[in-house]
């Protein structure tokens, strides 16, 4: 079933009427079985979205969300500077390099960063190694 917005052109009423499908709807209306609840006219027409209207308010939203990824990747990007400057870089050896300072007591200078699955991190977690996810953009993406 379909509710359709219907409005009549003789006398302005506007009402919503049930069809089968929208098929039925345009069946009905070339046969002009679709009546004014009012005046009777069968000069009944299904109301039209204004889709300019809605498409302004995407581009609006979009926008706005443009904003906000730019404000949130600058933040990231502060982040990332700082973990550069001050963490060692250890790529996909995360885990191995989390679990060797963690249970040889190998002391650094720098605390370390790199790449490791959400199954480590999880792994780790268990293991009461402290590993904190934060999210992170490649500089080639730009
Ligand atoms: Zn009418």
């Amino acid at each position: 079933m379909i509710k359709y917005k219907l409005f009549c052109k003789k006398c302005d009423l506007k009402f919503d009427s049930w069809f089968a499908s929208s098929n039925e709807y345009e069946r009905l209306k070339k046969k002009k079985l679709l009546n004014c609840h009012m005046c009777n006219s069968s000069k009944v027409e299904k109301t039209i979205m204004a889709p300019q209207l809605i498409s302004s308010k995407s581009k609006t939203n979009k926008k706005i969300n443009l904003e906000k990824y730019n404000k949130v990747k600058k933040t990231i990007t502060s982040y990332q500077k700082f973990i550069k400057e001050n963490f060692k870089y250890v790529g996909d050896n995360f885990a191995y390099e989390a679990r060797s300072i963690h249970y040889e007591g190998k002391k650094k200078s720098k605390g370390i960063y790199g790449s490791a699955s959400q199954e480590d991190l999880k792994e780790l977690k268990e293991e009461g190694i402290d590993a904190q996810m934060i999210p992170w953009i490649d500089e080639n993406e730009n």
